[in-house]
């Protein structure tokens, strides 16, 4: 089992359950935006947030985003120590890549997170790896890692998080499970530059949903090109799939439908979609094209809402509580998902 390591009072690692977080695509110098973005992420179960702290506006920035917000804040530094030692003050965790800084600067930037004690995640990418490594990706990333790792034991700091994250699924799967064969720090699990919409999540889905399936694995960042409220939607979604998190808000099962559907199915769950996503509940709703396999096909949900001809049919737990009109059916169904 891996170490328990504590981030602004949300522990990772050992027993706890697995972080969903995410990374804003703001400038972090624009406090108004990235609060903002901030609070849609925490409104959808972000429990974690990193900003990028290239420049020395984005450290200054900082201080106000933390008061702002109600997550843990994250630094994401490269390079330049000194900016790590700006940001310290105001965040919870520091991401480094200790490889690309100077030794005597990491050394003051780790003695600094150890007088704050807050922890660093050693995150190595093969994008981004030591040039004199040797060896297959997956070889270069485990060497790396031992590199940073042993960098940051020698300087006495042990509060420390992995991520090894490369584009591709099957390098990132090998170098996740040759690493905690040997190490026990908390693992953050990511797929990296996998892309946006159907791509990415797919892609991050095969690789994490393989991990997590083995144990592996203690807060995760599903990397997606877009809006960072789709990336916490995508880990909740894996997460529920595993039957390892409930989702926050409700999981909505919809058939492909086929010649027995007499509606816009499509249409129809898009519209319950819309006017249900508000709700923070982990109620389960199927909706589903007829009546005839409708109910069997969606035991597992809450709540159901059929289609025959032009009828709609609620049901609950398999039986039909109620009969309504097609143009009805919408606002009835959304309004029995909110009561519940
Ligand atoms: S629920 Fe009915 S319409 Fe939908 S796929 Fe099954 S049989 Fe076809």
């Amino acid at each position: 089992m891996s170490k328990v390591v504590n981030i602004g009072g949300v522990l990772i690692g050992g027993d706890n359950p697995i972080r969903v977080q995410s990374m804003c695509s703001t400038k972090t110098s624009d406090v108004n935006a990235t609060v903002a973005q901030i609070k849609e992420l925490e409104d959808c179960g972000c429990e974690i947030i990193r900003v990028a702290v290239p420049d020395i506006e984005s450290a200054k920035a900082l201080a106000e985003i933390k008061k702002q917000i109600n997550i843990p804040l994250i630094a994401d530094i490269h390079f330049d120590h000194k900016l790590g030692i700006l940001s310290i003050p105001h965040i919870d965790k520091l991401r480094i890549n200790p490889g690309t800084m100077h030794k005597d600067g990491l050394k003051e930037l780790v003695n600094a997170a150890k007088e704050k004690g807050i922890p660093i995640r050693v995150g190595i990418n093969a994008a981004s790896m030591e040039k004199d490594l040797v060896g297959s990706t997956v070889d270069k990333m485990i060497k790396s890692v031992e590199q940073n790792i042993k960098l940051l034991e020698e300087l006495e700091f042990f509060d420390i998080v992995v991520a090894l994250k490369s584009s591709d699924v099957i390098e990132t799967i090998e170098a996740y499970k040759t690493f905690v064969d040997k190490y026990d720090y908390p693992i953050h699990l990511g797929l990296t530059e996998a892309g946006g919409g159907v791509e990415g999540a797919i892609r991050s889905s095969v690789a994490m949903g393989i991990l997590l399936n083995e144990g592996i694995g203690d807060t995760i960042r599903i990397s997606l090109t877009g809006d960072p409220v789709k990336e916490v939607e995508a880990a909740y979604e894996i997460l529920n799939a595993l039957h390892l998190r409930e989702k926050p808000s409700p999981t909505i099962i919809s058939c492909p439908t086929c010649a027995r559907c007499s509606v816009d199915l499509d249409k129809i769950v898009s519209q319950v979609k819309e006017k249900i996503k508000h709700v923070k509940k982990p109620i389960k709703i199927a909706i589903m094209g007829c009546e005839v396999n409708g109910p069997g096909e969606s035991k597992g949900a809450d709540l159901g809402l059929a289609f025959s001809n032009s009828k709609g049919f609620i049901f609950k737990d398999g039986t039909v509580i109620k009969e309504v009109s097609l143009d009805s059916a919408v606002d009835i169904f959304v309004g029995l998902v909110v009561q519940w």
